[in-house]
């Protein structure tokens, strides 16, 4: 060997190094995707305490195509007609005509470019009908039939087109959260949250009457305490084809802001967990014998044990993601994301229609609080998830056998 060849050597042994490095630093454990009933590991790497992995190898993994250039950084995943654009520093992906902002831009790592694996779900629910669930602590992606409860078989009259049936979404459920006792959460002006979603609620309710010509159940029209059991009955029971239900958020940070989408799910990041656990704490407010008999307890419980099921997981991934995208847009507020946690008022409604829930913006932040109390605010935010509403059901109803 040649001085100079020795050289070489040692300088891409250096280099190999350095990228092991930075594909599975030190405490880093493999990503795996479950997907197409196999199991296949994916690069990854944490970067600031955020898991990132390989975009292509995921793409891969649903059975996508892609195409890279490295001129420009920029990597295409083909689904179809659909075409999805990461470039390497850039929070904003195209996805088709629309935009999704991840929370961090993808990185590149030994020439593969990587993104924030929390946010990747939602994203790709545009691209490929795997629905596909981030599970943080497990660091794991899976497919609802490794979640799921069986239910997606037993099911009779699956609501979706499925090419026998066409999916008519004439029928939306809106539920202002909380109300009565429960208060919600209070802006630093003690505005109480309930106030604040109700009127939302009423607007969106008179939008999508006016513009969508869709049938409209609330489960509360005035100030008053309903469970959140009833709420999912109230949903099932009016045959729902959308649940939304509208809320405000808290966070012990006054400089806060912007908006989050959610759709249920068991699997969550510590964030997404606070944020559920705050709103799940409506419980406490509950007396079950004021609000349900005992015949609509047992209905409730059986909707619950029959239908806790992730059969519209992927259905109520895409509308948070359209509602997210749509609420940025015209708000023009962060986007703090979509984000995927374990809200008790869904788990009655996600094995019966696609259910979100929508923190519509911080009462913890003044600006956003004194934004949030007026009315022409309100009727932005309504107007937004309209957009929103109004693109999901054009997607669902004019492509059956999606
Ligand atoms: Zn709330």
């Amino acid at each position: 060997m040649t001085p100079r060849r020795t050289r070489i050597a040692i300088g891409l042994t250096a280099a190999a190094l350095v990228l092991c490095t930075n594909r599975a630093p030190a405490g880093t454990g493999t990503v795996v995707v479950v997907a197409n009933g196999a199991n296949r590991s994916l690069s990854s790497s944490v970067e600031h305490g955020v898991t990132f992995v390989s975009v292509p190898d995921l793409a891969r993994a649903l059975e996508l195509q892609t195409e890279w250039d490295a001129r420009t950084r920029t990597l295409v995943v083909i689904s179809g007609e659909t075409e999805a654009e990461f470039i390497a520093g850039n929070t904003l992906v195209m996805v088709g005509d629309s935009t999704f902002r991840l929370p961090r831009g993808p990185v590149l790592r030994a020439g593969e470019l990587l993104a924030p694996a929390d946010a990747l779900p939602a994203l790709f629910s545009l691209l490929s009908p795997a629905a596909l669930l981030w599970d943080d602590r497990e660091r794991i992606f899976r497919t609802p039939a490794d979640f799921g409860s069986g239910a997606r078989d037993n099911v009779e009259g699956d609501a979706r087109p499925n090419g026998r049936n066409r999916w008519e979404i004439d029928r939306v459920v809106i539920d202002p959260g909380h109300g009565g006792r429960d208060p919600g959460t209070l802006s630093v002006e003690g505005v109480p949250e309930k106030d604040i979603a109700l009127a939302i609620s009423v607007r969106l309710a008179q939008l999508l009457r006016d513009e969508l010509g869709v049938d409209v159940v609330m489960t509360r029209t005035d100030d008053q305490s309903v469970s959140l059991r009833e709420r999912g009955l109230t949903a099932v029971r009016a045959g729902g084809k959308l649940f939304v239900s509208i809320h405000c958020n808290a966070i012990d940070k006054a400089h806060v802001s912007g908006v989050q989408t959610y759709f249920l799910s068991d699997a969550e990041t510590d964030e997404a967990r606070a944020v559920a656990r705050a709103e799940n704490a409506a419980l406490m407010y509950e007396e079950h014998a004021d609000t349900l008999s005992e015949g609509d307890d047992r209905e409730m419980e059986e909707i619950l044990a029959g239908l806790v099921s992730d059969r519209f997981l992927k259905e109520s991934q895409e509308l948070a993601a359209l509602v997210q995208r749509e609420l940025v847009r015209g708000l023009r507020t962060r986007d703090m994301g979509v984000h995927q946690a374990g809200f008790f008022v869904m788990k009655g409604t996600l094995g019966a229609m696609p259910s979100i829930l929508i923190e519509t913006g911080y009462l913890t932040n003044q600006t956003e609080a004194a934004r949030l109390r007026d009315a022409r605010y309100q009727a932005r935010i309504a107007d937004a998830i309209l957009r929103a509403v109004r693109e999901f059901k054009m997607r669902y109803e004019t492509e059956p056998g999606r």
